[in-house]
This record gives structure tokens, C-alpha cells and sequence, in this order.
């Protein structure tokens, strides 16, 4: 059965900023509280999803059975009326394509170690039975210790009679889907991986696509002749691997197999390329089983059973968490603070909190976020919507209309009981509307072809293809509306652990008074950056009324108050932010950072890109024709320490990744910085 809301997620997590979004879902930055593990969350709405809902279903099945070091690793499924969480580890090194735009291109050592990384992970998936159908450098994301991870297993396929069987359904992303395919044709999907792992390589060793173009019929062409320019610095080796793995005819192609220790993959080290997992799937761990039986107070017998049944419910991210931190050295233990091993935790007072309150998120992201008396407009909490700093704002403002629809959509849903894990029993009609990047999947869902129309390929996964429309907002400055009005709110501080019961009370009071209230955290990064930006820009967005608190005033109002005291006394920075040199930070050979700011203000209005400011941040979108946000980024002015010169800093948040370089090179070139 679904949970009802979002109080099952926030009972074992605290949500922060959104770190990524992609066709289907936004993904936040969250942390397990009992193991204090810093985890991504994959949020994705049902409502949104329509057809989709079967992809999700294969992605979440796809990752129970992947356990490997180089795939992303799945913790935790949470279903609610509306929605689906995937819990999953964190990768906090951001996507390849970031890594390869920001470094232009890679050399061939250090494209080597990622592409055997690359092998590593696509050996076992296909192992496993499964093609994964879409990989590319977005897919790719780097982990703490600069390993890749392979994640989006939306599209991939398990074919029954194994993976030497044809698959039909064209799917992917045109820029790196095989000839094959592109061309409707029955393919295997093994093979077609390792076309797209050629254009993979390609992108690393030259920093651009081996086949591109903005119009998809001279794309497909370009990708059925198999023809590509070699540039300059590309060695024999690369160049002789390359169109061995970008064979038109995919029997000519070389397989996963033959590249595990294909002599540009050996070259510089002395075995092939290690793919068998590190950590088999159904291992269990004896000093993770007894931290969990002593906080859990239950016996080892007990736990080792629960572990074992792999529901992917708390108990699975619980250990799998305390394995991961074992892995890394670090301590098996659990927090002994928190709320869900204190003996005054009352689950009969949680499914009141469940009755009485609701976290809810529209389709751009968090509606406005209550904690006592504070109110943050949603994008304090979330990046969807273009862009307004993370500044509180008064209580009683909010809420939209569209709140209320969702959750009684949510509420009639539940009244149906309609939940993609329930109601698998029909397939969907295709709605040709609905998706930009997977028509059918055939081969995973077993459905007959409605349309005939299995062969033809999506639209590239462009900004032009971005599924929601974004209503164009105001930017108004707010730079006063920080209040705290609660003497409750300063009251709990410090308390937190003490008195947890009469804190639930007071939750359960609030919210009765206030209606539905939401909790807003911060990752701690993001704090600290949130302070800073006190007297900017506020988007006063559609007024919303009746938002609440949700509960869990524990965490919550000790995080707000600690957010904003300082924010106070701060006040608005006066200079840029001085950092290390990183990978995504385009050096400048200028000292006065508010001479390029001004040259970067300069220049976005010529390139159609729309900003707001803040301080010395320039959050960027582009809109298509119809006001669809495309493309969404980050460029902040800053001095790097050594040497002192400004530097740039880019993040992409949303929109397709190429056309994304694109565009910041030509700001930053016109810029002339
Ligand atoms: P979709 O299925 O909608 O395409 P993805 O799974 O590709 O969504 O996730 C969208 C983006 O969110 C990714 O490109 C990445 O930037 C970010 N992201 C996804 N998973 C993680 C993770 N485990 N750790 C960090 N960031 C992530």
C-alpha cells in the first residue's frame, strides 16, 4: 500500500535543495538520519508520469538486482498517493559531461581510467541480463572518490530469453543511439550499448559529439553512414578503438567482452578490466546486522531476517547505509539521537501526523514551506523555478490553487487505488504527447504496438523537448521579510532531544492552527550560501495561501533558527565568494570581479538568456517559443586564492547538457573575459 504522504520520507530523512533534474524526475540531496548518510533523492509526481509510471517501475526493479561499485546503488522505495521516492547513493562529484565541458576535453590517461570504469559497470549490467539503453555522460556521475556511477535505468531492457535476444523499442538519446536502432530495425541490446559507450569515449578523448546536429533527420543520417572526423591529437590507438566500437554493422562491432582487455584498455596497467562486483547482492554483514539489533533492540536472528526479505524499505537503506560506511572506514554505528530509536517516538502519533499534515510539492517543485511562523517561498527550497534566492518570507502569503489540486488528485487516486505497484494490470495507451525521450518499451513491458510507431525515434532530449512549461514569474525584492515571530520556535532550540513528545504535540497544535505545514531544510553546504543572500531578489510568485508546518519541529525550527540568526547579522555579502580552484570554474586572467560581472550582465540579454541576480550569482534560464523553461544554470562571478584572479563558477541544473556548453562558452567567449 502506498503511504498516504510524504511523512514516511521525512520520518527517516531530512530533504535539501534539489541537485538534478531530468525528463522525469527531480532529484534532492537528503540525509538518513539514523546513519547521518548523505543520500540523493529521486522524487518523481505520478501524475506526471502517466505512461511513464512503467519505466519507473522497471528502474526501481532494475536497480534492486544491480549491486555493483560503479552502479548507483537504490536504498530505498517510497511510494505515496502521488508520488514515488527513489532513495539512492549520493554521488556528490556531479555528472561526467560536467567533468569533460569543464576540462574541455580529457587526456587519453584520464579518460582511460573512467572508460574501464565504464567497462566495469556495462560488463556487469550486461551480465546481469540487462542493456541499458541510454547511456551517456549525463548518466555518469562521479562519487566522493572520483569513481564513476552509473544511474537512469528507466530505459533498459531485461529480454526474457536473455540478453542475445532482439530487442524492438527504440529508445535512448539520439546523439549516442546506435545505427540500428535509429533505423528501426530489431537490435541487440548488448551491441547497441557498445555503440553508444564508442560515442562515449569520443566525447571524453575530444570534448564534442561524434555525430550532432540540431535537426534530427541530418543527425539520424549522420549516424546511419557511421562517418565522424578524427581530430588531430587523437592517437592511432584511440582512433583504431573508436571505429571498432562505432561499427555501423554491430556484428562487426566489438563487444564488452573483447574491450575488457582490448590493448587500449590495458595500456598502463597489467590485468583487464576487474567487473565483477565488489558487493554481491544478498551479503550480509555481521557487524551491520548487530548495530542494527542493539539500536533496534531486537535479536541478531530477528534483524538478519528482516535484512534478508530486501524490501528496499528502511530497514534495507538502514543497513545498506552502515555497509557503505563500513566500506569507507568509517564507523558501523547508528545515531542514538535519533527520533526513530528514542523511546518516546509514538508511531500512533505519527499516523496522526500522517492524518493532520501534508508535505506537499507541486510541479514546480515545493510549495511554499512553513516552519512555525516562517514561510519560504518554494524556491527557497527548490531550483525548478527560475529563479529566486533562498530568502524566507512572512507567514501568510501562500499557497496556490494548485496544491489543492494535487492532493485531491492524490485523494482520489488513493479512493481508486490507483498506484503504478498495484494498478500494473492494463497498459497504458500511448500518449504521443507525454514523452520526449521513450515511446514504448517494448520489450520490458510486454505491450503489442498500438501505433506502429515503435520504430520512430523520440526528439532528442533537448530544452526544446522539456516536458513542463514553466509560467514566467516576477522577481521582486524582498529584502526585509525575514521574520521570526515565534517565541516557540526560539523556545525549542537546544531542546531538541529532550522533550520529543511535547514537541510532537506542539507539531500536531501548530498545524491544526496553521493547516498543512512543510518543513524546509537546508544541506548544510547550502546554509551557509542561503545566509548570504539576505537583501536580494525575492520571486513573490503566485501568492499562496494556507500552507502548514509539517511537523517534526525537532529538526526543523532548530535548522531555521539556526539558519537565520546569523543571516541577520550578516547581512547582504559585499564582495564575491573566494574559492578553490574546481573543475566547473572557467579561470579569467582579470582581477576586478565586478568589471566581468558587468561583462557577463552585458552579454545574456543578446543570447536570450534571462537572469536573476544575486549578489554576484546570475541564476540563468531560457525559455522556448511557448515560455517552457530549457535551460536552466548557475554562473557565479568569484576569486579563486590561488592565483588571485576571478574565475567563473557554471553549474547546469536543467536542460540538455550540449546545448548547455554551448551556450556558456558563447556567453563567456562574447564576454570577452
Ligand atoms: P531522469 O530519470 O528524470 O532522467 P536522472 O536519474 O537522470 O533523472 O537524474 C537527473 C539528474 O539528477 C542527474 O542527471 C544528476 O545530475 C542528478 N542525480 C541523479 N541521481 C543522483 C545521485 N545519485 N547523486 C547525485 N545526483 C544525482
Amino acid at each position: 500500500m502506498p503511504a498516504e504522504n510524504t511523512s514516511e520520507l521525512l520520518k527517516h530523512y531530512e530533504v535539501y535543495e534539489t541537485i538534478g533534474s531530468g525528463g522525469f524526475a527531480k532529484v534532492k540531496l537528503g540525509r538518513h538520519l539514523l546513519t547521518g548518510e548523505k543520500v540523493a533523492i529521486k522524487i518523481m509526481v505520478k501524475k506526471d508520469l502517466g505512461d511513464d509510471l512503467a519505466r519507473v517501475k522497471i528502474e526501481i526493479e532494475a536497480m534492486k538486482n544491480l549491486s555493483h561499485q560503479h552502479v548507483c546503488r537504490l536504498y530505498h522505495v517510497i511510494e505515496t498517493s502521488s508520488k514515488i521516492y527513489m532513495v539512492l547513493e549520493y554521488c556528490p562529484g556531479g555528472e561526467l559531461f560536467d567533468y569533460i565541458i569543464a576540462k574541455d576535453r580529457l587526456s587519453e590517461e584520464e579518460t582511460r581510467v573512467f572508460f574501464r570504469q565504464i567497462i566495469s559497470a556495462l560488463a556487469y549490467v550486461h551480465s546481469q541480463g540487462y542493456a541499458h539503453r541510454d547511456l551517456k555522460p549525463e548518466n555518469l556521475l562521479i562519487d566522493e572518490d572520483q569513481n564513476l556511477k552509473l544511474i537512469d535505468f528507466g530505459l533498459c531492457a531485461k529480454p526474457k530469453g536473455g540478453l542475445g535476444y532482439e530487442l524492438m523499442t527504440c529508445c535512448g538519446s539520439p546523439a549516442y543511439a546506435a545505427p540500428e536502432l535509429i533505423q528501426g530495425k530489431a537490435y541487440i541490446g548488448s551491441e547497441a550499448d557498445v555503440w553508444s559507450m564508442g560515442v562515449l569515449l569520443y566525447a571524453l578523448l575530444c570534448g564534442f559529439l561524434p555525430f550532432d546536429d540540431g535537426n534530427c533527420m541530418v543527425l539520424y543520417r549522420k549516424i546511419t553512414r557511421g562517418k565522424y572526423s578524427n581530430p588531430q591529437w587523437l592517437s592511432p590507438a584511440s582512433i583504431l578503438l573508436l571505429n571498432n566500437m562505432m561499427q555501423v554493422d554491430p556484428k562487426r562491432r566489438l563487444t564488452v567482452r573483447q574491450l575488457l582487455y582490448h590493448p587500449w584498455v590495458m595500456k598502463g596497467y597489467s590485468t583487464p578490466v576487474e567487473w565483477h562486483s565488489k558487493h554481491p547482492l544478498g551479503h550480509i554483514d555481521e557487524d551491520c546486522i548487530t548495530e542494527m539489533a542493539v539500536a533496534f533492540k531486537q535479536s541478531r536472528h530477528c534483524t538478519i531476517q528482516l535484512v534478508s526479505e530486501w524490501k528496499y524499505d528502511h530497514t534495507t537503506a538502514t543497513y545498506l547505509l552502515l555497509l557503505a560506511k563500513k566500506r569507507q572506514g568509517r564507523p558501523v554505528r547508528l545515531r542514538a539521537e535519533c527520533p526513530v530509536l528514542d523511546p518516546t517516538y509514538s508511531p500512533l502519533l505519527d499516523i496522526q501526523l500522517k492524518k493532520n499534515l501534508r508535505f506537499s510539492e507541486d510541479d514546480d517543485g515545493v510549495h511554499p514551506v512553513v516552519l512555525g511562523s516562517m514561510v519560504f517561498p518554494p524556491d527557497c527550497y527548490d531550483d525548478e523555478n527560475p529563479w529566486t534566492p533562498l530568502m524566507p518570507k512572512n507567514t501568510h502569503t501562500t499557497n496556490t490553487p494548485r496544491m489543492k489540486h494535487t492532493s485531491e488528485t492524490s485523494e482520489k487516486r488513493n479512493e481508486l487505488g490507483h498506484s503504478p505497484f498495484i494498478d500494473q494490470g492494463r497498459p497504458r495507451p500511448y500518449k504521443p504527447e507525454t514523452r520526449d525521450r521513450m515511446r514504448e518499451n517494448k520489450e520490458n513491458l510486454a505491450m503489442t504496438s498500438t501505433n506502429g510507431d515503435v520504430f520512430a525515434l523520440p526528439p532528442p532530449r533537448t530544452p526544446m523537448c522539456s516536458r513542463k512549461a514553466r509560467p514566467n514569474r516576477t522577481e521582486v525584492t524582498t529584502p526585509n521579510n525575514i521574520t521570526n515571530t515565534s517565541s516557540d520556535t526560539n523556545k525549542g532550540v537546544g531542546s531538541a532531544s529532550k522533550d520529543m513528545s511535547q514537541r510532537r504535540n506542539l507539531d500536531q497544535q501548530q498545524s491544526s492552527q496553521q493547516g498543512e505545514l512543510e518543513i524546509l531544510a537546508f544541506s548544510p553546504e547550502r546554509r551557509s550560501r542561503s545566509l548570504d543572500l539576505a537583501g536580494c531578489k525575492v520571486d513573490s510568485g503566485p501568492k499562496r495561501k494556507g500552507a502548514k508546518v509539517f511537523g517534526s519541529l525537532e529538526r526543523g525550527l532548530d535548522k531555521v533558527i539556526t539558519m537565520l540568526t546569523p543571516s541577520k547579522k550578516r547581512g547582504p555579502r559585499d564582495g564575491p565568494r573566494k574559492i578553490k580552484a574546481q573543475y566547473n570554474v572557467t579561470l579569467t586572467s582579470q582581477t576586478n570581479a565586478d568589471q566581468v560581472l558587468n561583462q557577463i550582465l552585458s552579454v545574456l540579454p543578446e543570447k536570450n538568456v534571462d537572469f536573476v541576480q544575486k549578489g554576484y550569482t546570475l541564476k540563468c534560464h531560457t525559455q522556448s517559443d511557448f515560455g517552457k523553461v530549457t535551460t536552466q544554470f548557475e554562473l557565479e562571478v568569484c576569486i579563486l586564492q590561488k592565483p588571485e584572479v576571478v574565475g567563473i563558477r557554471r553549474q547546469r541544473l536543467k536542460g540538455d547538457a550540449w546545448v548547455y556548453k554551448h551556450l556558456v562558452e558563447d556567453i563567456l567567449s562574447t564576454s570577452s573575459i
